[in-house]
């Protein structure tokens, strides 16, 4: 018998309760049933923002193509832009604005590193005429959360146009729209938020329009004054993921009773254990101090072939935990703990990864994870 457990960072596991509004019938989306739901999540959407100012725009699309809006609709031809590179996701920035002709100053971080603001802040300094700063809040292919109110601050400092990759991070890392002056940031739905993949969600600060108006980059389905026009409408410009907007509006309402500070310390508390129970059983994190509350990345033992065993351990049991992607494989793993993740979730999470090791000859005390997370958990 397999039972789906996702660990992985994103999709994630899902809500009965959401997954029941996700199979209401069909409604048409020009009714003002429709239009009700959707106001609805809109404005509960600035909630998850932090945003008093901001309007939130619904795509349907995967989150890259909420990157993809921001980027043209606030840049124009030519404009110059710093990108935060320190994993696949900051390099998805620069391949979006290179796509598009913005020429791209990219800090390369280190992978399993977070950002020096002041290296931001010296790059700004010496390449002239910046227009813009794009970066992740956690970059979730190397498990790192980046210090975005620190670099919050020496944008605004140069007023720039700051960008924010908040996919995997929003809805679990606070990220405070209003009060830390983010131009745009942009979730998406199968991560923080409880929800199958589909949507994208990119809130606006009054703060970035001027760019927008300016923007000259071609664009149609993605085009934010469309959104916008179509939401003072309380609709969609085309026809919207309806019955994945009636769930949200159900994961919503969960967060919203939970309070989005104590979803925050929720996060932070199942992370902590996963990340001591690592390291009770002699593993390395791979992002160290830096390691976000999303999903913990953990070095790979010499020897072990973690890769195989994450395969059989979800082809026997259904149990999913991720690897590492692109220049990572085979050098790290990832345990997701983002969204609908409670106590016994990380005890479970962290039973897997002791029964990978023990059968891919790592020699562990098989329990001493887990009862470091118990410990933790518990007391
Ligand atoms: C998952 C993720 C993305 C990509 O989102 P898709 O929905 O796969 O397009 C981008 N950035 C971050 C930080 C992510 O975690």
């Amino acid at each position: 018998m397999k039972k789906t457990y996702l660990f992985t960072p994103g999709p994630t596991q899902i809500p009965p309760e959401v997954v029941l509004a996700e199979a209401s019938p069909m409604i048409h989306h020009r009714t003002s049933e429709f239009s009700e739901i959707f106001s609805n999540v809109s404005e509960d959407l600035k909630y998850i923002f932090q945003t008093r100012e901001g309007e939130v725009f619904t795509f349907a699309s995967s989150g890259t193509g909420g990157m993809e809006a921001c980027v043209v609709n606030s840049m124009s031809r030519g404009d110059k832009a710093i990108v935060v590179s320190g994993g696949k996701f900051g390099e998805r920035w620069s391949q979006i604005c290179e796509t598009y002709g913005v020429s791209v100053v990219k800090i390369d971080v280190e992978n399993g590193k977070a950002v020096d603001p002041d290296v931001l802040d010296d790059t700004i300094r010496k390449e002239k005429d910046v227009r813009a700063v794009f970066v992740t809040l956690s970059e979730t292919s190397t498990g790192v959360v980046h210090d975005i109110e620190g670099i919050a601050k020496v944008v605004k400092g140069h007023n720039l146009l700051l960008v924010v990759d908040g996919i995997s991070g929003i809805g679990v890392h606070p990220l405070l729209m209003d009060d830390w002056g983010i131009d745009i940031a942009v979730t998406g739905s199968q991560k923080g938020f409880m929800l199958p993949p589909g949507l994208a969600f990119v809130c606006v600060a009054q703060s970035a329009w001027e760019s927008i108006e300016k923007s000259d980059l071609p664009k149609y389905y993605w085009s934010f004054k469309k959104m916008r026009k179509a939401l003072s409408n309380k609709t969609t410009a085309y026809t919207p993921a309806i019955t994945l907007i009636m769930a949200a509006g159900k994961s919503i309402e969960m967060i919203k009773s939970e309070g989005i500070e104590n979803v925050w310390a929720r996060h932070a508390r199942l992370a902590h254990a996963t990340r001591e129970g690592m390291k009770a059983l002699g593993l390395e994190l791979f992002a160290g101090d830096a390691s976000s509350n999303v999903l913990t990345s953990v070095k790979i033992p010499v020897g072990v072939n973690f890769d195989a065993g994450i395969k059989k351990l979800r082809d026997e049991t259904g149990v999913t935990i991720a690897g590492g992607q692109d220049e990572l494989k085979g050098k790290i793993f990832r345990v997701g703990h983002m969204g609908y993740v409670n106590d016994f979730d990380v005890v479970l999470s962290m039973s897997a990864v002791e029964k990978i090791l023990h059968e891919n000859g790592y020699k562990i005390e098989l329990g001493k994870g887990v009862s470091k997370v118990q410990e933790l958990l518990v007391g």
